[in-house]
């Protein structure tokens, strides 16, 4: 019998774990042994940016939630470390499966690897070389102790390969996210309320920010935000606010009719109002990831990118943080001259189905 136990923490795992766990069943159902246990480490812990995911992605109630929530890196970091070492002493599966790049997947690679547990790592191999940022340090612990593989893109394969993994461990499957996308586009729907009544498609741009190099510092998250509403004509901004930015959002007091800043949106709601917009403007890895396959334009505000496929092949741009170098991009958007979607390899809906085979074979 294969026992999985997987790992989601915070808002972009649960798009990354939800098509795992339908192809787990699908196996399930075709009369192969394989169970799983889905951890929750209470990494992001609101409805907004937790629970609404399980509702909307069919995700069932996790088996246990370790509330290891809040504080500073290093005392989230322990706190997800002290509880999931008593989940897998507890409950030892054949391998721990983890997803993405954040403060959870780090913490629950080095429990299972120090109990000698397998670790599994979907998204693994991505790099953006920056080293200020928590998920890059995140990529590379995690993926120095990773047994196998399972990449998003040939730029992922080529910086294992540069760093001696061996072939047998590299898996290309492609994107689960985009599974996730592809599974429920017919699903998304407009949101409620007076903020978005007046939006159709192509008349409004949409906007988020939550890297702590935009974030963090006041003068900077100003500056990016007053560049964006003097560059956008007269277009709506919808914003939906990371909890992360909230406070300094607050602090800067900015107050714009245009700038909709509103609560994180539902998948469904997001995804709709991406597909909808004239353009995105963002620092986050998976809207870039979303929004190209849904050819539409986005602007990644940020100086480099673990993601250069959807620089190549997508619809990104990566603009960098300088308002003065950015300004031009913007112009672009508005003109309409953007480069299409040219398709990526292998984000086609059906990588969590290949991952799943994947495993079966390597551990029956
Ligand atoms: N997302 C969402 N609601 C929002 C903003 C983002 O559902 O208000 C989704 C988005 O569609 C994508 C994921 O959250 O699937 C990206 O998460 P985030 O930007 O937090 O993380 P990153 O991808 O940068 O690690």
């Amino acid at each position: 019998m294969i026992k999985i136990t997987l790992v989601a923490g915070a808002r972009p795992n649960f798009m990354k774990i939800a098509p795992i766990i339908s192809a787990i069943k699908k196996s399930q159902a075709k009369g192969i042994d394989i169970q799983f246990r889905l951890v929750h480490t209470g990494q992001h812990y609101d409805k907004k940016m937790s629970g609404d995911f399980f509702e909307q992605l069919n995700i069932p109630e996790p088996d246990t939630n370790l509330e290891a929530g809040g504080g500073t890196q290093a005392e989230q970091t322990a706190a997800i470390m002290v509880a999931f070492e008593k989940e897998l002493m507890q409950n030892r599966p054949t391998f721990v499966l983890l997803v993405g790049d954040v403060t959870s997947t780090l913490a629950c690679s080095i429990v299972a690897k120090k109990l000698n547990i397998d670790v599994i790592h979907v998204e693994g191999g991505i790099r953006s070389g920056d080293m200020s940022m928590p998920e890059e340090i995140n990529r590379i612990v995690t993926d120095s102790i990773t047994d196998h593989f399972f990449t998003t893109s040939e730029i992922a394969n080529i910086n294992l390969r540069n760093v001696g993994v061996e072939e047998e461990r590299i898996h290309f499957v492609g994107n689960t996210m985009i599974d996730t996308l592809y599974l429920n586009k017919k699903r998304f729907f407009k949101p409620r309320g007076s903020q978005f009544e007046d939006l159709k498609k192509g008349n409004f741009i949409m906007l988020t920010l939550h890297r702590p190099s935009n974030v963090d510092n006041e003068t900077q998250l100003k500056a990016i935000i007053e560049t964006i509403l003097e560059n956008t004509a007269d277009f709506p901004i919808i914003f939906p606010v990371h909890p992360r930015t909230a406070l300094n959002l607050k602090k800067i007091a900015i107050n714009y009719e245009r700038l909709r800043m509103i609560e994180p949106l539902t998948y469904l709601e997001f995804n709709y109002l991406v597909e909808q917009s004239k353009g995105v403007i963002t620092d986050s890895g998976g809207v870039t990831e979303e929004a190209s396959v849904m050819n539409i334009p986005c602007l990644t505000l940020r100086e480099t990118t673990e993601r250069p496929e959807t620089i190549e092949l997508g619809t990104n741009e990566l603009v960098g943080t300088n308002p003065e170098k950015f300004k031009p991009y913007l112009i672009n958007l508005l003109s309409g001259n953007w480069k299409p979607y040219k398709g990526i390899p292998m984000w086609d809906g059906k990588s969590a189905g290949r991952i799943v085979d994947k495993l079966i074979q390597l551990y029956s």
